[in-house]
This record gives structure tokens, C-alpha cells and sequence, in this order.
């Protein structure tokens, strides 16, 4: 039959830069606990549902027609969760929203990056970052971390100029490691970033903020630096804090001028009905959703303190400070040997990052305790 003979034929080759290469992605496994894609472990309560169901079929009811292509209320909705979370007043005009903050992302480089441009991520970071970038045909490049995940200022201040990226990576909370920037930190790479000039203009300063509202008290967000730096982009995303990562609505604050020039990429109407209701029905439950990230960050700090009382090979156990969902530990000689056998017992952990260390979620009490006997079996201890 035809199909046959289109299944033996020649096959359309994918470009330069895409051929050989797989989807990325953790594996979605069927086990019991789930700890490896930095999810919230807390279901929406019926309380929750409810407001997400009425809204749903109100929003159903105008399906035969777009939906509002600029989201308006949404962003207006999410001006107003910014100033009540970080006390920083945001123009609505200044937000911007999409299919997650992949999305987003995705959106600022095809805006700010493109062939003859240059990306740049302090590594280790999110993985996606260089996927952004082949998919936008943008150079990538980076600049490695200490050994203690924080920032070498002094390689930034001379390498930067000599990379010169149009589009820098700042990652806090970073993922894999969890741990966060200080202020300043993040203020003398935008002072650098600044001074680079990018067709005229400075390089542009992306700081993912996507695990924020889990950073410990006395942390300030990038947020409170937009008025002074118009080079500044700031993402968020539902996944995570506000446990909507099924909803898929990841945003960003930045100048009205940038947010301005997404909307010159993205696709018409890339915010569905559906997504724009789901996430304002979420958004009016903000205080029982977030109330769930305090016993999260608990958790976490419960989980840092355990693991830090181990001992791995005679050596203590290595463990990041975390301002995050999850936790970084290592080193561990054979990684994948250990992530396999928290597999065998029904964990799934996520390898990531440099060689020998693991990423574990926070998840509830019940899934922490699950870890922790798991890993005491895997390890002997
Ligand atoms: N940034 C970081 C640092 C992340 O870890 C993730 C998700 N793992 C994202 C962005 C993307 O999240 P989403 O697309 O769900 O908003």
C-alpha cells in the first residue's frame, strides 16, 4: 500500500543542530512516589476544583470565539499576586504570560536571541536554557559555577565582555542546586550586562524566578530591581508554588518596551480560554495554595538537616543549601546505581547536574519518609 511504501522510502532529514538528538524530558513512570520533577506534592482541594470547574464551563460557553489575545484580566490578576507577594507594583502592561515559562522563555529568545546571537547560562543550570537556544538558532555558551554553586564574579567581569550574550541566564532559586543568588550578585551581573553593547543596546538579564516563592524569609526577589534596570526580565510560573504545573501558565515582569517586543513572536491567541480561566480560578485561591509552601519549605529544611547527618563512604554527606522545592545531595560514586535503586523501591529521583549528585523533590510527610527509608536501604546505613 502507499503507507508501506512511504514507511520504506526516504525519510526528511531534520536540520543541522536538531538531527540525532532526543526529546527532552524526565521519565513520567508509574511508581509510587514521584520526586523527581520539582511538582507540588498537594492536589487541588474540592474547594479549588470548584472555583476551576465554574470557571471552566463559563469560559466554555464563548469557545466558538478566540480568547482575548492580550489576556488582559489575567495579567492584571497577576500584577496584583506580584504586589502581594513581593510588595512591588507592576503595571499590568508589564507582565507577560504563556504556555508555562518554557514558554516564556522560549518567547525571549526568539525576541532577544536568533542566529548571530549568543545565549548564556552559569552552569550548572536548567537544562532547557540550551534547548531554547538550538531551537531559536542562538549560540550558546556558558560559564561554570564554583564548586559551591555560587557565582565567580570575577570570571563574569572578564568573560562576559568577551562572550558578549545578548540574553544571560540567572537561575533563583538555580535548578538543579536550589540555591539562591544574593542581591549582590544578581545586581553586579546586571551592572555588567549593562555595560555590554548588543546592537546598540545592553544585554539582556533573565532572571528565572520559577521556584521564588519557596526562598526563606529575607530573600528579596529580582522583582524589587525592575525599576532601576531596563534590561531585566523576571520569570514566575504556576507550576510550582501555586501546584497548577497541569495548567501550564508561566509569566514574567519586565519593561513595557520588552514586554512589548514578545508580542511581536508569539503566536495569535497562544493562551487558551481554558488556561487563561484555569489560572485566574487558581489566582483566587492564592492564599490556601501558597499557605501549603510553608510546610514545604519545612519539609525541605527537615530533609536538608537528615541528610546532612549522613554518611556516604566514610565521608559526610554533601548537601546544597536550598531555597527551592527540592534538595541537591551527592557525591555519590556511582549515581545512577543509587537513583536506580530508589527505583527498584518505588522512588523516583532525578539524576541532574554534575557527576555524582541527586535531586530529590520535597514532597508531603508520607513521601519524604518513603524517601528517606529507601535511601537508608539503597546505602546500607
Ligand atoms: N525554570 C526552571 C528553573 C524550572 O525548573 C522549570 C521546570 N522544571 C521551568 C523553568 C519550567 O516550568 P514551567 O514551564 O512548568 O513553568
Amino acid at each position: 500500500t502507499g503507507a508501506e511504501r512511504a514507511t520504506t522510502g526516504r525519510s526528511p532529514q531534520a536540520r543541522n543542530g536538531i538531527r540525532g538528538d532526543q526529546p527532552y524530558g524526565a521519565p513520567q513512570l508509574d511508581v509510587p512516589y514521584q520526586l523527581n520533577t520539582n511538582e507540588n506534592p498537594y492536589a487541588p482541594s474540592d474547594t479549588v476544583i470548584a472555583t476551576i470547574a465554574a470557571d471552566v464551563a463559563s469560559a466554555a460557553t464563548t469557545l466558538n470565539r478566540y480568547p482575548d489575545r492580550d489576556f488582559t484580566a489575567l495579567r492584571h490578576d497577576l500584577a496584583d499576586f506580584l504586589r502581594s507577594e513581593s510588595s512591588v507594583a507592576l503595571d499590568p502592561a508589564q507582565i507577560w504570560a504563556a504556555n508555562g515559562s518554557n514558554e516564556v522563555m522560549l518567547h525571549i529568545l526568539q525576541a532577544f536571541g536568533g542566529p548571530g546571537r549568543t545565549a548564556l547560562a552559569f552552569t550548572p543550570a536548567y537544562a532547557m536554557y540550551s534547548e531554547y537556544a538550538r531551537d531559536t538558532l542562538t549560540e550558546w555558551t556558558t560559564i561554570a559555577r564554583r564548586d559551591d554553586f555560587t557565582i565567580d564574579l570575577d570570571a563574569a567581569a572578564t568573560q562576559l565582555p568577551e562572550l558578549a550574550p545578548a540574553v544571560i541566564f540567572l537561575t533563583s532559586p538555580n535548578n538543579p542546586t536550589g540555591t539562591a543568588l544574593a542581591p549582590g550578585e544578581l545586581r553586579a551581573i546586571l551592572d555588567i550586562a549593562r555595560d555590554l553593547d548588543i546592537d546598540g543596546g545592553p544585554a539582556l538579564v533573565v532572571v528565572d524566578e520559577a521556584y521564588a516563592e519557596f526562598r526563606r524569609e529575607g530573600t528579596p526577589s529580582a522583582l524589587e530591581l525592575l525599576a532601576d534596570y531596563p534590561n531585566l526580565i523576571v520569570t514566575r510560573t504556576m507550576s510550582k508554588a501555586f501546584a497548577l504545573a497541569g495548567g501550564r501558565l508561566g509569566y514574567l515582569a519586565a519593561s513595557r518596551e520588552i514586554v512589548d517586543t514578545l508580542r511581536i513572536v508569539r503566536l495569535p491567541y497562544h493562551l487558551s480560554s481554558i488556561t487563561q480561566a484555569v489560572a485566574r480560578a487558581a489566582l483566587k485561591h492564592r492564599d490556601e495554595l501558597l499557605s501549603q509552601v510553608a510546610a514545604l519549605r519545612a519539609e525541605r529544611d527537615a530533609l536538608v538537616t537528615w541528610l546532612r547527618g549522613l554518611t556516604v563512604n566514610g565521608e559526610p554527606m554533601t548537601v546544597a543549601q536550598s531555597d527551592a522545592n527540592f534538595v541537591f545531595f551527592g557525591k555519590f560514586e556511582d549515581r545512577h546505581a543509587v537513583w536506580q535503586g530508589l527505583l527498584d523501591q518505588g522512588v523516583l529521583i532525578r539524576e541532574s547536574g554534575p557527576e555524582g549528585w541527586l535531586r530529590v523533590t520535597v514532597g508531603n510527610r508520607e513521601e519524604m519518609t518513603a524517601f528517606k527509608n529507601a535511601l537508608v536501604k539503597e546505602l546500607g546505613l
